[in-house]
């Protein structure tokens, strides 16, 4: 493997390759990335963070439709071809909610944030979303409250154990360790008629720093929005799932649609959730469960909680911007960079702070396209709205032009809101190489070092701290070393989703941040210009690195006549990916036997506290042998294909014919489209990618060979011997294309 990795410099030399007739003036990749970088001006992104944070820009608002038409504007006015595309989503906004204890000692949650003074909340919070959450149940309910921890499968065992059944009950959950909407989805699967949800303290609050306007973390009385639709099922519009949210689309009755939620649901702020925690009773909340809020934490049953949410359901017109610069040369290849417009209210960090880099790339390719240089591939910059409530513009706009996007696309470049600190990607990992180039040549605004290196520091002085996990010592030994760093995998959580997961198009998503311990205005009317510039990325130096990032990665894709992937990254990263599964199911098997062992030995009982009793737990299903034998074979092959095509494309690309070279791109373009298989994933048909999913219990998380991984770790076994096999079938697809891909280079 190392042999392959190739230093900065050769990379370079690849990408100076003798090119194919071209109008472009003979510049090196070096030289256009130098002359993009003088375009950069963070002062100039302020500016327009400050405009597009002025007013509430979610979905519906009229400063969100402003925004899209400010950044068509833009892009028209640095010479690029900019429209507007709509669509009609379903996306209900609040007419009313109620959160209180009723009975003795009532008590009413605030549900609205105060203003600050200084702060954009001071004086422009008309029109702003009060405590929200999109896409849960209407509902009216009164019952007994109880205490979830994080509302995680985990935690349920946990109280299973203590006794508390959260049947007929509103259930409280903190934020974190998991993903927003499978708290009330999880809560409503037990039973629970309603859910509640805060941000502890300990979590995004004062344990972690000082808290707005005094510092970074979340204030008392702020609380985080969201959206709780089902996006593990499918994101996007829930009324019309695989297809384009048009004006005329056919559309599910909203009764019909799987990813809304049953039960009413709101978040709340650790000031209000400190009053209804205490008022429970019932057992001492486990340790895993206690916050830092200065109470004792009982799990419940407890306080009459009435809790009511009503709102408005109809369709809503989101404005995506697409804006085009046409290829010289390869015009229907087409490199696609993304980043979403819309926020929960100001959205300063989430999402402009990505947003005004990604302006500022299209910019900057403006104004060399304004010297007569173009661009050899069609560069397609993408503004979407919607993404808050579910990546609604991206996943419609995938949808509706699928056909299009699986022929002409090479990779879809993802940002979305960014902090201070060290470089992060996570993409499709044959671009694992091109990210490691890009990083080792974007200077680090805070100690002048290249990104990569500066991460390599971090890493390495992570795995020296004492409590370091076997993850940071494994990544410091990497980080010492001269191989590429890994870059992770891609779960859900920002807009590339639609396009690696159901169409099948390589996806990058890159970010800065670790230097602010928590992004504690998260989501809430706190997340400011003001904040943000405070606290975040001052004169937004960061920002303006990820430009530089965002747009290298842009113009290489665009530039290169061979093909940007490295193989070897990907089949050796799958092939990590089937070890740990492997592990899994062994573990589980252990865990088990152990399990079945101590409840036959009556263990549980005589371990368990007379006075803090803790019932056995439920018995683990025994774990069969599972038979991963074809994807092991599968993965033994697409190593061995795709060393052979690194070594080869490495001592030959730079040599073959511009035919030759053209039909290796047309060759290689599309193969990560042979990922998906069009059975897709068990309760989720929409995902159809093998390799990269977001988990059914995680959310955000990636899930990485999905129908294997999530079948083992939820029992299923006979789902994890069939999707070994399916899983099997498209890596033998992909190693058929790169031995294809070596005979043509070697002359076949
Ligand atoms: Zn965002």
């Amino acid at each position: 493997m190392r042999r392959l990795a190739l230093s900065a410099s050769a990379a370079l030399a690849i990408l100076a390759a003798p090119a194919l007739a071209s109008a472009a003036p003979a510049a090196t990749q070096a030289d256009l990335e130098k002359r993009f970088d003088a375009q950069i001006d963070p002062a100039e992104m302020d500016g327009w963070m400050k405009a597009m944070a002025s007013a509430p820009n979610h979905v519906g608002s009229p400063h969100d439709k402003a925004n899209a038409e400010y950044m068509q504007a833009k892009f028209q006015s640095w010479g690029w071809d900019a429209r507007i595309e709509t669509f009609e989503v379903l996306y209900p906004t609040p007419l009313s909610e109620t959160l209180e204890i009723v009975g003795a000692d009532p008590f009413k949650a605030t549900l609205q944030e105060p203003p600050i003074p200084g702060d954009t909340t001071e004086h422009a919070m008309a029109g702003a979303l009060p405590a929200w959450v999109a896409f849960a149940g209407d509902g009216d309910v009164t019952a007994e409250l109880v205490y979830v921890n994080y509302g995680m499968p985990d935690d349920y065992k946990a109280l299973e154990r203590l006794g508390i059944d959260v049947k007929g009950k509103i259930v409280i959950a903190r934020y974190g360790n998991g993903w927003r909407g499978l708290k009330p989805k999880l809560a409503q699967e037990h039973g629970a008629v309603g859910c509640i949800i805060y941000s502890d303290p300990k979590d995004d609050g004062y344990w972690q720093d000082d808290v707005y306007p005094n510092g970074p973390e979340r204030p008392a009385h702020s609380f985080q929005r969201g959206s709780v639709a089902d996006m593990t099922t499918y994101p996007g519009d829930p009324l019309t799932p695989g297809v384009g949210a048009t004006r005329d689309a056919s559309r599910l009755a909203i009764a019909d649609a799987k990813t809304i939620l049953k039960i009413p649901t709101l978040p709340i702020s650790y000031a209000d959730a400190q009053v209804f925690l205490s008022r429970l009773s019932g057992p001492v909340a486990p340790a895993s469960f206690r916050g830092a809020l200065p109470i004792t934490y009982h799990v419940g049953p407890g306080a009459e909680v009435h809790l009511a949410t009503k709102a408005d359901w109809s369709l809503k017109t989101l404005y995506d911007v697409v804006a085009v610069m046409k290829g010289s040369t390869y015009p229907d290849q087409w490199v696609l960079r993304g980043n979403h417009h819309d926020g929960w209210v100001f959205g300063a960090d989430d999402p402009l702070s990505g947003n005004v880099a990604m302006m500022a790339e299209a910019k900057a390719i403006g104004a060399l396209a304004r010297t007569g240089w173009r661009p050899k591939r069609t560069l397609v910059y993408l503004g979407w709205d919607g993404e808050e409530p579910m990546l609604l513009g991206s996943t419609e706009y995938a949808e509706t032009h699928e056909a299009e996007l699986k022929t002409k696309a090479l990779i879809y470049i993802n940002t979305d809101d960014i902090g201070r600190g060290y470089f992060n990607a996570q993409a499709s990992h044959d671009f694992q190489r091109l990210i490691n180039g890009v990083t080792a040549d974007v200077t680090d605004p805070e100690t002048q070092v290249s990104v990569g290196q500066r991460l390599r520091a971090k890493l390495m002085v992570d795995a020296a701290a004492p409590g370091a996990t076997a993850h940071d010592l494994a990544m410091g030994k990497i980080a010492a070393g001269p191989a590429d760093l890994p870059v992770g995998p891609l779960g859900s959580g920002s807009d590339y989703s639609a396009f690696l997961q159901h169409l099948g198009i390589p996806a990058i998503n890159l970010g800065y941040g670790g230097e602010v311990a928590s992004g504690g205005t998260y989501h809430s009317a706190y997340d400011t210009y003001e904040y943000y510039s405070r606290f975040v990325d001052p004169g937004l130096a960061y920002s303006a690195a990820l430009a530089r990032t965002g747009g290298r990665l842009v113009l290489r894709m665009s530039q290169s006549d061979l093909p940007q992937q490295r193989f070897s990254d990907f089949a050796e990263t799958v092939g990590g990916y089937l070890d740990e599964i492997g592990k899994l199911a062994d573990a589980k098997r252990e865990a088990a036997q152990t399990q079945a062992r101590l409840l036959k030995a009556g263990a549980y009982g005589l371990a368990s506290d007379p006075r803090r009793p803790l019932l056995a737990p439920s018995a683990e299903a025994s774990v069969p042998p599972i038979d991963l034998a074809p994807l092991a074979k599968a993965v033994d092959r697409l190593k061995q294909s795709a060393k052979t095509y690194d070594a080869a494309v490495l001592a030959s690309g730079a040599g073959l014919s511009a035919d030759k070279q053209a039909k290796l791109q047309a060759m290689t373009r599309d193969i990560d489209q042979l990922l998906l298989a069009d059975v897709g994933l068990p309760f989720r048909p929409w995902y159809r990618n093998m390799i990269y999913a977001p988990g059914r219990f995680t959310g955000y998380g990636a899930k990485t060979l999905p129908g294997v991984r999530e079948a083992v770790e939820e029992g299923r076994w006979d789902d994890a011997a069939r999707y070994a096999v399916i899983t099997a079938k498209v890596l033998d697809a992909y190693s058929d294309r790169l031995d294809q891909a070596t005979a043509l280079i070697h002359g076949a």
